[in-house]
């Protein structure tokens, strides 16, 4: 998985996608969560996308901004092993993970750590100074004005 500039990752783990998608695509692959996103990649001779992605070793299944992870929660089933279920904005996908319990918290706080939509962005102010120069008038040499003196022979400006 590639980072964006300024995008780290916080918690990566193999983990079985199930539910996602039109098709109820399920299959195995590697979780992340980074500071901007959720990311789910699966190798291409898993099955997926055999032969659509030619060249590529893994394939992105599910990417999403944590904008558009709506709710993260541990589903706990009758059978099995508790699932990471997610609510995005498109789709409903669950992940049989290890700790989804962990999961659900790190997402929580990388949504917490996310900037809000819509808040005014910092601003960096840089005020730069003009600084006037003047040839002195008895050694021709150049000084600030604001130094008051020629810095080379002394005199007022
Ligand atoms: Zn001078």
């Amino acid at each position: 998985m590639l980072l964006h500039p300024g995008e780290s990752k916080l918690r990566s783990s193999y983990a079985v996608i199930e539910n996602y998608g039109p098709e109820s695509y399920r299959g195995p692959g590697v979780l992340y969560l980074t500071t901007h996103r959720l990311v789910f990649e699966t190798n291409v001779s898993q099955g997926l996308v055999r032969g659509l992605v030619r060249g590529k070793e893994t394939v992105t299944v599910l990417e999403t901004p944590l904008s558009h992870v709506r709710n993260a929660a541990v589903r706990k089933g009758r059978v099995g092993r508790p699932r990471l279920q997610l609510e995005l904005v498109a789709g409903r996908p669950a992940f049989d993970v290890l700790d989804p319990d962990a999961w659900v918290a790190a997402i929580a706080t990388a949504k917490h750590s996310m900037p809000t939509p819509g808040a005014a962005p910092v601003v960096m102010h840089t005020i730069e100074r003009q600084v006037v120069k003047i040839r002195c008038r008895y050694c021709g040499s150049l000084g600030n004005e604001v130094d008051g003196r020629c810095p080379t022979c002394g005199a007022a400006l």
